[in-house]
């Protein structure tokens, strides 16, 4: 604030010193304290009205269809999550347009994905992010900790969400959230009663408190490097989480489960008989159990849906049918170059043996991809060539050339 002169006037309502307590002075105009206050009571006011019309309308909800018809458009295969995922999102925006004095309440559905690691699921996180009309945050579960300990509070999961929505705390309390990994907090060994072994469980506690609604304090700027920052209340009730896991060798789990409910009915181990990758199909959240989750945060999952393992044709067409496709990527950064990148059908089918040779599934297509090109990339830009052709052969000699047979 400048120094006090007895000579300015308010540029709204014309008083000046001693008439008012303060004027707040800019190049242009002036404000007394008593307008600024009045022009911050308007702003609130207006303020409020315009989150509460955001609130209330999410304009046009897309019918779980739609919602199906949108991912098929970036992630190939997974129908069945795509369903669940797809019912569940539009739920979620049924429930937030329901008036709240009515008397039958919907509650919210958490979801909880299992599937191998690069099967889609964070994919599919993202592309209802694509097409939400709410806020969204992805989170790894990885980095909580208990309070006191290295790494990040639970609280902190949401400050992604608020960062999403420029702090707008109401369009945040109906936003969804996804965590990832959330199969990193499992507690350790199998047995409850006898491992006791904590380590997860206080993080899965803090994560109970997120996942069942109550409102928690977060600290905008997230992490305990500013303890002087302001808490903000969030309400947790109408956010959606969606986890995701591998959960590695939850199919002994299953498989033990199957086992053992058909003993004395005379059918033999019908896990044995079921191909290992299928086993997910029967997951159940008992498995989640075993696998060392606590029943409070399973019962408050209870969408429970799993992933396929991508086979090779799965690979094939990710290599070439989604929308951001890695190979119509290529194509595209050379095109920006005015050259036409070919890659017939042998060296796309060559790409894909490799990526299941190297065990990488559908993360690896991309990193093959880039070893393959990247002398293309850096000899093309410059010279007079307007067309390339990847063979398989060339492909190969690329990839001996990078050392990729290390990676076996
Ligand atoms: P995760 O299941 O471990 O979360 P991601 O979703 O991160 O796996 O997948 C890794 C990468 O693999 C993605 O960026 C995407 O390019 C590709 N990918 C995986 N699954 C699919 C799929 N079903 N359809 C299309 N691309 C996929």
């Amino acid at each position: 604030m400048k120094k006090k002169n007895d000579e300015l006037k308010c540029s709204f309502c014309g008083r000046s010193y001693p008439d008012i307590a303060f004027l707040i002075q800019d190049t242009n105009a002036n404000i007394c304290n008593e307008c600024a206050e009045r022009a911050n009571e308007i702003c609130n006011s207006y303020l409020a009205e315009y989150r509460k019309s955001r609130t209330n309308t999410i304009g046009e909800v897309p019918t779980p269809k739609e919602i199906k018809a949108f991912l098929d458009k970036y992630v190939i295969g997974q129908d069945n999550a795509k369903k669940y995922l797809s019912v569940a999102v539009y739920n979620h925006y049924k429930r937030l347009s329901q008036p709240t004095d009515d008397d039958v309440e919907i509650e919210k559905s958490n979801i909880i994905m299992v599937g191998p690691t690069g099967t889609g699921k964070t994919l599919l996180a993202k592309t209802i992010a694509k097409m939400l009309k709410v806020p969204f945050a992805i989170v790894d579960a990885t980095v909580l900790t208990e309070a006191g300990y290295v790494g990040e509070d639970i609280e902190s999961l949401l400050v992604r969400l608020l960062q999403a929505c420029d702090y707008n705390v109401e369009e945040a309390q109906r936003g969804i959230v996804f965590i990832d990994e959330i199969d990193k907090i499992a507690r350790k060994g199998d047995n409850p009663s006898i491992t006791r072994d904590v380590s997860g469980e206080g993080v899965q506690q803090g994560l109970l408190k997120l996942l069942e609604g109550s409102i928690v304090n977060v600290p905008p700027q997230g992490g305990r490097k500013h303890p002087e920052q302001k808490m903000i209340p969030v309400d947790t009730k109408n956010i959606l989480f969606i986890c995701g896991g591998a959960f590695e060798g939850i199919e002994q789990k299953i498989a033990h489960r199957l086992n053992s409910r058909v003993v004395g009915y005379g059918v033999e181990n019908v896990a044995r008989n079921l191909r290992r990758d299928k086993l997910l199909n029967y997951v159940m959240p008992q498995d989640l159990r075993s696998f060392g989750l606590i029943p409070e945060i399973i019962g408050r999952l209870p969408i429970l849906m799993n992933l396929e393992p991508l086979d090779r044709d799965a690979l094939r067409r990710i290599l070439t049918e989604p929308n951001n496709a890695i190979i119509k990527q290529y194509v595209k950064l050379f095109e920006i170059d005015g050259v036409k990148l070919e890659i017939p059908d042998e060296t796309l089918d060559f790409i894909v043996d490799k990526a299941i040779e190297f065990k990488l599934g559908a993360r690896g297509l991309r990193s093959i991809v880039e070893t393959i090109m990247v002398d293309a990339m850096y000899e093309t830009p410059g010279t007079k060539k307007k067309s390339i052709t990847i063979t398989p052969d060339y492909a190969a000699d690329k990839l001996d050339k990078a050392k990729f047979d290390l990676l076996k």
